[in-house]
């Protein structure tokens, strides 16, 4: 029996306007431009030229290295540039911008693949082209192929999308539940795993009844719901793993050292999707929300549209978006102008005007401590940046920086509103500069 506790969490406002929002799939725009830097590995190399004409679901970028995953087109039409163009992390990466001839053509190179075996398996998750779809953009690949496979027993998967805003895992089990439990069964059969679990936040009472009734018709005794606070930040992995299996993970470790398969719900399903059709990842559900967007929705976006196409398709814009971020308002990344295309790990485009963007002025620490009380793991921000401050390595070191996963809590409820999340993000960096 699992003795379940819960980590401390913070109550944000969950803003979950797009929860009936049924998705509905844009048309394809006049152009597309697809990132070789989809995953957290390396990036993939270019296998097209300017002037080729490619299909949809043909594979357009790879590597030969380890920790990676290939990009397919998401369109059929020509290849007009392949440039390099500033990520959101700051770095150059290399883009295959296609204009499209809106035929959506299919690739022969799509086909349902033959498995006979767990190596067949892995193989074609690899084909899939799937990272993690709830942002960590881990190849799922990999993680289905542990070195300790053997100690292996549970696989969780994490349906908590505990980030304001978005609704995309959400509608995952409600629209297509029968291929999260689908993917589930591939994956507990072929890693020959004991019991599955779905995490979900309890503010999510559709997809969790769509799911009990789906587990009831399907006969399922090894797949069981956990219910979860409706709490920040519960779909964190080591809070996730912690809260469901009761295992303990501390920062570096991976959820399979601990006999855990982690996978977020929208990559199970869509992997499923993949073993049925053939068709790898070439689209995704992305929310679509914020007070600047005429029409928030869930949408099914080909992979590499602009956001500037997306919000179009939302009705444009009710007012000047004076902030974008990909991805949700606490972890998610802002991004400069609606040009950046999206990628495989974004899960949504939230777009605010002036008043919800403000950021207002820090003050002067008050030492309320809630920035402790606040953090899941008990951490001192407040300590961190004072440290970070005065170059400490040591003192970020006895206090334990590198155990902080920069979730925002501490930030969030800062009443100096002093950028905690930012300071411990620089201070880890310090340590890692300063250790290397
Ligand atoms: S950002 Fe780090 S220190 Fe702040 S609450 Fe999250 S884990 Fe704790
Ligand atoms: S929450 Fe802010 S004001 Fe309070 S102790 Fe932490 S850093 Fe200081």
């Amino acid at each position: 029996m699992i003795q379940r506790k819960h980590l401390p969490s913070i109550h944000v406002p969950h803003h979950k306007n797009t929860a009936n929002s049924e998705t509905v799939t844009m048309p394809i725009p006049d152009e597309v431009s697809i990132s070789m830097s989809q995953s957290i590995g390396a990036p993939c190399s270019p296998l097209v030229a300017v002037g080729d004409y490619v299909k949809v679901g043909q594979r357009i970028g790879d590597t030969e290295a380890f920790v990676s995953a290939p990009v397919f087109s998401s369109v059929s039409g020509t290849v007009k540039a392949i440039e390099q163009v500033r990520g959101s992390m700051g770095g150059f990466e290399t883009h295959i911008v296609i204009e499209t001839d809106k035929k959506q053509d299919v690739s022969e190179e799509v086909r349902i693949p033959d498995i006979d075996s767990f190596e067949d398996f892995v193989k074609a998750a690899r084909d899939s082209g799937m990272v993690g779809l709830g942002g960590a953009s881990f190849p799922t690949h990999i993680k289905l192929n542990p070195k300790n496979l053997d100690e292996c027993e549970y696989l969780v998967v994490n349906a908590a999308e505990c980030e304001p805003f978005l609704t995309t895992d959400d509608r995952e089990m409600i629209e297509n539940g029968q291929d999260v439990l689908d993917g589930m069964r591939l994956i507990m059969n072929f890693l020959n795993l004991k019991k599955g679990f779905i995490g979900i936040e309890k503010n999510k009472p559709a997809a969790a009844a769509n799911m009990r009734r789906l587990i009831e018709q399907n006969e399922i005794d090894d797949i069981e719901i956990v219910m979860l606070p409706s709490s920040y930040p519960k779909g964190a992995e080591r809070v996730l793993v912690y809260e469901v299996t009761g295992k303990v993970m501390d920062a570096g470790v991976l959820p399979a050292q601990l006999g855990v398969i982690l996978d977020n719900v929208s990559t199970v399903g869509v992997l499923a999707e993949f073993f049925k059709t053939g068709m790898p990842i070439i689209r995704r559900r992305i929310t679509v929300d914020g007070d600047a967007v005429a029409k928030p929705q869930n949408v099914y976006v080909p992979i590499g549209a602009r956001i500037s196409d997306i919000i179009k398709f939302c009705g444009g814009y009710r007012k000047d978006p004076k902030k974008i971020v990909l991805g949700g308002p606490m972890m998610g990344r802002a991004t400069k102008g609606d040009d950046s295309p999206i990628t495989k790990n974004t899960s949504g485009v939230l777009c605010f005007g002036a008043e919800e963007a403000e950021v207002k002025e820090e003050t002067a620490c008050l030492n309320c401590q809630r920035c402790h009380t606040a953090c899941p793991f008990g951490l001192m921000p407040s300590i961190f940046a004072d440290a970070y401050e005065a170059k400490d390595v040591e003192k970020l070191n006895r206090f334990k920086i590198m155990q902080c996963m920069e979730c925002g809590s501490c930030s969030y409820t800062c009443p100096a509103r002093r950028p905690l999340a930012l300071t411990n993000k620089l201070g880890k960096m310090m340590v890692k500069e300063a250790s290397s």
